[in-house]
């Protein structure tokens, strides 16, 4: 008889969730139809909630959902550590079988369950849910979104696919690997594509927030953007060199065309404007080199601390299961 190996037996949907109280009620109840669509295709399947440090009745919330079905699991960060780290503490617990992760705000549909967990049983390790639109966001997102994505992909030397967020799948070895990756600057969307393996994009229209507002303001995803790219490109570095060089070059250039001219027809005290425009210009991109150089610096710096990702207030198992397995 063929017996299917019990890596491949079970399913955990992950989801990160800071103060998400008005939009969790919404969830939970796609979130079961889910898991039963996923139990009728002979999976073992769990969800579990991560309340990244919420200050609102998140945690509350999520107590009640673990009381009514016993398929809920649920952690608690010791503060708001970011989604990023809030997702790697889920996945961190995932000890069997693969991880579906998704919002908690239904901008991620769970009802594309079984087209995800298709693809998985076909052989794909990643399996990514990619936006053909986005609704009940503005323009301006939407075109900084798509720009960002673009500007990512071209810089960064291993694959970041457009348009695509943490929604996904991921096959059991491909959650092995990623689960190695311990930075601490951690861009997930990054990261997913450096683990590689057989990968797969599933078109989705991306819903509007059913309740609440997004974490992300301009400022975070500007900071979420630098995060992207000095965490998977050192490109800006070595455009600070060219820069450097280009300048270096015209500079050069420039003093041979003053010394010439000093020479053939003296030298009358002038010039004042050009000498200040150079002075202005090499100051202004030294310090744009040297603003780059701190960037990355810093990283390095926070990288050495070997600080832990993050650290868990409250830990409880789905009670469907034994021995604090998920
Ligand atoms: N999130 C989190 N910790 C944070 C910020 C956000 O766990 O510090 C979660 C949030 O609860 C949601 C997901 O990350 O489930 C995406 O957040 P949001 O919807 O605000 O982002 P957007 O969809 O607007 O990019
Ligand atoms: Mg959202």
């Amino acid at each position: 008889m063929h017996r299917i190996a019990p890596d491949d037996r079970c399913l955990t949907i992950v989801i990160a969730a800071f103060n998400e109280a008005e939009a969790l009620p919404a969830l939970q109840p796609r979130i079961a139809k889910a898991l039963s669509l996923a139990e009728a295709e002979g999976l073992e399947a769990r969800v579990l909630y991560v309340d990244d440090g919420s200050r609102d009745a998140t945690w509350d919330i999520l107590r009640g959902f673990a009381a009514n079905d016993p398929r809920v699991a649920l952690l608690r960060l010791s503060r708001n550590f970011g989604k990023e780290a809030a997702l790697t503490a889920g996945l961190d617990r995932v000890e069997r079988g693969a991880a579906f992760i998704l919002d908690a705000d239904g901008q991620d549909p769970p009802e594309l369950l079984p087209q995800f967990v298709e693809k998985w049983r076909e052989g794909f390790d990643d399996v990514h849910g990619t936006r053909v639109e986005r609704e009940g966001e503005g323009w301006l997102k939407r075109a900084t979104a798509h720009g960002f994505y673009r500007l990512i992909g071209s810089l960064s030397k291993t694959p970041v696919p457009r348009d695509t967020g943490d929604f996904r799948l991921l096959s059991p070895r491909a959650l092995a690997a990623l689960r190695q990756l311990r930075e601490r600057h951690r861009f997930m969307k990054g990261l997913f594509g450096w683990v590689g393996f057989n990968q797969v994009a599933i078109p989705y229209q991306r819903e509007a927030r059913v309740a609440g507002r997004s974490k992300f303001n301009f400022w975070a995803l500007w900071n979420f953007a630098l995060e992207g790219i000095t965490s998977f490109s050192t490109a800006p570095l070595r455009m600070a060199t060219y820069i450097g060089i280009a300048t270096a070059l015209v500079a050069f250039g420039y003093g041979s065309w003053i010394i010439l001219k000093a020479l053939l027809w003296g030298d009358p005290v002038a010039g004042w404007p050009t000498m200040m425009s150079v002075i202005l210009f090499l100051g202004g991109v030294q310090l744009v080199a040297l603003g780059l150089i701190g960037e990355y610096l810093g990283r390095l710096y926070e990288e050495s601390k070997q600080r832990p990702l993050y650290f868990v207030d409250s830990w409880r198992p789905a009670s469907g299961v034994s021995s604090g397995q998920v």
